[in-house]
Order: C-alpha cells, then structure tokens, then sequence
C-alpha cells in the first residue's frame, strides 16, 4: 500500500497542478482495497443522490461461477436511516458492500439508489457518493492532516480540523508531538484502536458523502474508547444513509431496521426488539454475537477526548 501510494503523494505535493494531483490521490482511493475497474461507460450519466434510499432486487452474484453467494437477494437501505447487517461469516455482507461501490457487477437483478440503476451510471459519481470505512484504517507515511484529507483531496486545513473535532479525534491529535503535522506510519502504533477508528471517521467526514458503508471492527476497545467511537459513529451517520455490518450492540440498538444475512439471503429484518422476541435466528445471533459482547475491558487506549 506504501508502495502504491509514494507516486501519487509526490504529484499531490510537488502541485504539478491541482487537477493531476486530485485525480493521482483518488486513483489511489479506489486501488486501497480492490481492484480497479475500468469504467465501461464513462460518459455514462452521473449519478444523483437526494433521499439516499438503496434497493437490491434480485441480485445474483458470486465471485467465480460454481460458487453463488447472493441469491434472489432482495434489500432496501431506506434513505437517510442506519440499516444493520447482521450473520454469520462468509454469508455475504462485506460482498453487499463491495457491490454497492461497483467492485464487481451482478450477475442479475439490479441495484439502484434513489431508482437509478448503478450500472448504468458513471463510476466515480456512485464512489464519489460513498464513504466506505473498512474494518481495518489504512494509515500512510504521511501527517495526520493529510491521512484525514484523503477522504476529500481538496478540503481545507479548517474542514480537516472541524471532522478531527466532530470525530473526537483532535484532543489526542493535539496531544502528539506535532499535532496535525505528526508524520503517521502504518503499524508504528503511535494511535490505539480506537485512535485509528475515529481517525478513519474524521476521513469519512471531510469526505461528505450522503451514504456511509461502514464495516464495524470486531475487536473490542475499552469503554471510554467505545463511547467516544460510539459518538464519532453517531454524528457521521447524522442525516446519511448508512448500511453497517454491525459487531456492537450499540448499533443494533440503534438501527432503524435490522438485515439477517444467512447464506446469500436476508432471512429475517425488523427492529432489534421484534426480533428478539421472535425467537429466531437473530435472538442465537445475538446470543452469540451481542450479549456477551464484553463491554468492559482494559484496553490500550489513552484517551484525551473528556
Ligand atoms: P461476510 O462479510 O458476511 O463474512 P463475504 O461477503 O465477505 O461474507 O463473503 C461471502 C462469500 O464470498 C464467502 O464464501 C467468501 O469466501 C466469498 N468471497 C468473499 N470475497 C471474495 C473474493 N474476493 N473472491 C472470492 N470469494 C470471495
Ligand atoms: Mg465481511
């Protein structure tokens, strides 16, 4: 990723042209996780979010032919809501994700936000609507500013510092030995877990973008940790649509609509409550998953954020 990321950093410093350099950082956006696509129909028309709302109708999809992983899958993210993705490993959330960006195309069915087929749209205006914020953040050898003003190459210095604060991000940005100007390098540990989330959140906001896929980590940070992530997640997701692959309870609670992913098919949706009580899949999910979530833990993490 270093690698990868060294030429487009130089073009964005030397300035040979803020066109070039933002196109040179975006590039590197798109190749973080996944391969890049040629776009197909580049002169295709842009895509327009006003509600947010996000429809799957049908999809097949797999990643080689003999193995199927949505089947008929049928999904509605209703617009400017949080929907949770709950299930077990390997039933296909993250690819829900992956299709919604256009990693890959479906095999059938359709997949349209506010009624527009994304296959039909110009690439870059669907990623350019979205805010994906993995499980794992990539850092790069850069200042902390630069890491947070890679989710929009042309925020200003006060926007990067107005998402740390919304984030919960600037008290231990400011309590590092340069502040904003802290060189970062991947694995030096210099930022805790929760550190690293809220930094990835502090992106997603300078970003802007009216839908937030966002894939909860699993490892557990301690409580103040959690709450202040917690707070981060909330504002982001203020006003947005967001579609979570959820691992805290928090977010379950919170969800305006809950998916049970189960081989390739949402098997039951509702609201936590409903469906607990149902007494189905997700009340064994939740057993497993939720409840004996540790709430409580030591963790490594200092934090600043009072
Ligand atoms: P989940 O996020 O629910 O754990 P995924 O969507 O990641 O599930 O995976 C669904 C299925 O697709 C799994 O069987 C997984 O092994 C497979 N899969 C995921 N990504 C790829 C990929 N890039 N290439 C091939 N198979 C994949
Ligand atoms: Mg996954």
């Amino acid at each position: 990723i270093l690698l990868a990321y060294e030429p487009a950093k130089r073009l964005a410093n030397t300035r040979v042209g803020l066109e070039r350099s933002v196109i040179g950082v975006r590039f590197v956006y798109e190749i973080l996780d996944k391969p890049i696509r040629m776009d197909p129909n580049p002169d295709g028309p842009e895509l327009k979010v006003t509600e947010g709302d996000i429809r799957f109708d049908k999809v097949n999809f797999g990643y080689r032919k003999k193995t199927q992983v949505l089947h008929d899958f049928d999904f509605h993210a209703e617009g400017g809501k949080l929907t949770a993705l709950v299930g077990p490993s390997g039933s296909g959330k993250s690819t829900i994700m992956s299709l919604l960006e256009r990693f890959y195309d479906v095999w059938g069915g359709t997949v349209t936000i506010d009624g527009q087929d994304i296959s039909k749209v110009r690439i870059a205006s669907l990623r350019d609507q979205i805010a994906l914020v993995s499980q794992h953040t990539s850092i790069f050898q850069d200042t902390i500013r630069e890491n947070i003003r890679f989710g929009r190459p042309s925020a200003t210095d006060e926007e990067v510092e107005t998402a740390a604060r919304n984030a919960m991000a600037y008290d231990f940005i400011m309590a590092t030995p340069d502040g904003f100007e802290t060189e970062l390098e991947e694995g030096s540990g210099l930022l805790s877990g929760g550190q690293l989330q809220r930094l990835a959140i502090a992106r997603a906001m300078v970003r802007d973008a009216p839908i937030i896929l966002l894939d909860e980590a699993t490892s557990s940070l301690d409580s103040e940790s959690e709450n202040q992530v917690q707070v981060a997640f909330e504002r982001l997701m203020a006003g947005r649509t967001t579609i979570v692959i959820a691992h805290r309870l928090s977010t379950v609670l919170g969800a305006s609509k809950i998916c049970v992913v189960v081989d390739g098919k949402i098997t039951e949706s509702g609201k936590h409550a409903e469906l607990l009580a149902a007494g189905k899949q997700y009340a064994r999910l939740y057993d497993l998953q939720f409840a004996q979530h540790p709430e409580f833990e030591d963790g490594d993490d200092d934090d600043n954020n009072k």
